[in-house]
């Protein structure tokens, strides 16, 4: 007698489901992926008891058909995929098929759906496995699905469950791990009536604020500093902590493809490159982005599994360690208030009009700069045709060696505390700065269009544009030109944020624009884009781009007449002096200047 047979669906999904809902916090995780899979803006999670008696997730994602919604709870059913070989291009959270059939087999799962182009939603009663009902309601557009009585059907897996506080703080923290990635997108998460996280759209950096800046007593994001490296192996981005902000508790994050991870050799490269700088038992909060071809991950990995194998660990390992090396070090390359031992500095690419100009000067303090005992570092990163043969080279060596990814630093490196300085804002257009040697002055508009161009164009590199969709959009008609023009821009303006759709020959409307835009100046924005882009016969992507950055770094930069309080002004400064080039703006403006004590005492003699 034959003994093998098919186990029923009900019963593989409930072993399925033992390995992809755990708790609440995976069966969260596994929904508020399908949201961000369909593209939803905004996402709200409303959870009863943590989880174990209500967990909803909302979303205004494109929907599911009447077919779908039923299709999506059939194991394996996916519309991620199609065959093994589109695993190695995946751009989406899901692609197993497996967590809803999971989730519907251990719960009470009600779901109502609406596509845009549907009338009428769909709404869906399923319990263990059992669909009860199925029948058009009204409905917004997008997905509502509730799971109740979590693990009804499972009592032992029920009692697994820990205390309330515990399952809730396992579910934040996976909440946390997804909202990290997607900054763009609003977030709420509420448990029984009480708001827990209300995440509006905004940049990474204010993400990270809003987060974590809480506990902390001084602003989290100025004690981060950014971290950036682009290869044609992979892209590395995001934020460390300084040095002296390291603490007991840290907040230690990493990315790949927007996918949270584990990884402890990444995390050494990471501490590597604080070598000297930590006292005992502090360590620094990190977020780290990777962005990779998904060919060189291995991407198979179990659901509710962290750890991410890379094709080129110790190759990665060095542009990682290298990368965040740089950022200390150009945190260290704040120019000193402290004039004391002058030494000329060489700013990189003063405008030659302006060159006469004398820019600031800065004491050297050679053993700030990571790279300097480093005498055989490359200049810039090797091309990465035929890396391969450079991984089998380094794969020999026993530590790995530095490898300075993008520019070195050639400028000599000091660090001053710039928070310890008492900025004075002059007729509401100056930061004065007082240093030993004399006063900084500070163009407070020129000096953020510097910061906000170098944010937008690291936005547009990375298509990471902060969208704000517009309630009502704006129609905006234009001449032949203009449309040719704008038709040839179209790709870069969405990298920057904005979203068009061209309704006739000659108008388009305005869907969305770059959140740091307001809805007015937006329009003009795009106008006086467009204008530059003809008037100055840009023809490549490069020129575009930076046009593009400019224009809306002008728009979005903070104006003269604003007051600033004093945290501002430090915040300002700081991130000036961030950048390689703070002396001047990219259009070549003056940024700062400074009056020297001698000349002060000249002139009141
Ligand atoms: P996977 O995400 O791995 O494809 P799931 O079981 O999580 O598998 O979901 C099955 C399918 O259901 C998805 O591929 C998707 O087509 C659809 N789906 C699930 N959640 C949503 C949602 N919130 N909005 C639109 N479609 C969804
Ligand atoms: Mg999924």
């Amino acid at each position: 007698m034959d003994v093998i047979h098919l186990l029923p669906d009900s019963v593989a999904n409930q072993i399925a489901a033992g390995e992809v809902i755990q708790r609440p916090a995976s069966c969260l995780k596994e929904l508020v992926e399908n949201a961000i899979d369909a593209g939803a803006q905004s996402i709200q999670v409303l959870l009863q008891d943590a989880g174990s008696t209500l967990l909803q997730v909302i979303d205004d994602g494109k929907g599911m058909s009447e077919t779908d919604v039923r299709m999506a709870f059939e194991r394996h059913a996916t519309s991620k995929i199609r065959e093994a070989s589109d695993l190695f291009s995946l751009h989406t959270m899901g692609f197993r098929g497996e967590a809803l059939a999971s989730i519907a087999a251990v719960a009470r799962v009600e779901v109502i759906s609406r596509r845009e182009e549907d009338e009428l939603g769909t709404c869906l009663m399923i319990e263990g496995s059992r669909v009860l009902s199925q029948e058009p309601v009204a409905a917004p557009v997008g997905t509502s699905m509730k799971v109740k009585d979590l693990f009804f059907n499972v009592p032992a897996r029920r009692r697994f469950l820990k205390k309330e506080a515990t399952e809730l703080r396992n579910l934040i923290a996976d909440f946390q791990r997804i909202v990290l990635v997607y900054p763009h997108i609003q977030f709420l998460l509420v448990n029984n009536d009480e708001i827990l996280l209300d995440l509006p759209v905004q940049s990474t950096a204010q993400r990270i604020e809003k987060l974590f800046g809480s506990s902390q007593k001084k602003s989290l994001a100025a004690q981060l500093v950014e971290v950036n490296a682009k290869t044609e192996l992979v892209n590395i981005s995001g934020y460390v902590g300084k040095p002296e902000a390291a603490t007991k508790a840290p907040q230690q994050y990493m990315f790949v493809n927007g996918r949270y991870m584990k990884h402890p050799y990444f995390h050494k490269a990471v501490m590597n490159a604080y070598q000297g700088m930590l006292t005992a038992d502090h360590n620094p909060s990190y977020f780290i982005y990777f962005d990779i071809n998904p060919n060189d991950i291995d991407v198979n990995i179990h659901p509710t599994k962290t750890e991410i194998k890379f094709a080129d660990e110790p190759y990665i390992w060095q542009i990682l360690s290298a990368a965040v090396r740089q950022s200390l070090g150009k945190f260290h390359v704040v120019p000193s208030l402290d004039f004391e031992q002058p030494t000329d500095v060489e700013i990189p690419q003063i405008p030659t009009d302006l060159s006469q100009v004398r820019t600031p000067q800065v004491p050297i303090d050679k053993t700030y700069n990571p790279f300097n005992s480093h005498s055989s570092y490359r200049p810039s990163f090797p091309s990465t045709k035929g890396w391969e043969q450079l991984y089998t080279k380094e794969l020999e060596k026993e530590q790995p060696e530095q490898v300075v990814v993008e520019q070195p630093i050639t400028q000599p490196a000091l660090f001053e505390d710039i928070t310890l300085v008492k900025p004075y804002q002059h007729k509401e257009k100056y930061i004065v700065l007082s240093g030993v040697q004399g006063l900084m002055i500070i163009d407070q508009h020129r000096a953020h269009v510097s910061i906000q161009y170098h944010y937008f164009c690291d936005l547009m590199r990375a298509h990471k544009g902060v969208k704000q969709q517009l309630l009502f959009p704006e129609i905006i008609d234009l001449s032949t030109d203009e449309v040719s023009t704008l038709l040839a821009v179209q790709d870069d303006l969405r990298n920057a944020g904005f979203e068009l759709t061209q309704i006739s020959k000659q108008s388009f409307s305005i869907d969305a624009i770059p959140a740091e835009l307001s809805g007015q100046s937006a329009m003009q924005s795009l106008v006086n884009i467009l204008h530059t882009i003809m008037e100055e016969n840009i023809s490549t992507q490069a020129q575009r781009n930076q046009a593009i950055a400019l224009a809306l770094a002008e728009d979005s930069a903070i104006r003269t007449g604003k007051v600033l309080s004093e945290m501002e002004m430090k915040d300002l400064a700081q991130h000036l002096f961030a950048l390689t080039e703070y002396t001047f703006t990219p259009d070549g403006k003056r940024i700062l200047t400074v009056l020297e004590n001698d000349e002060i005492e000249k002139r009141l003699k």
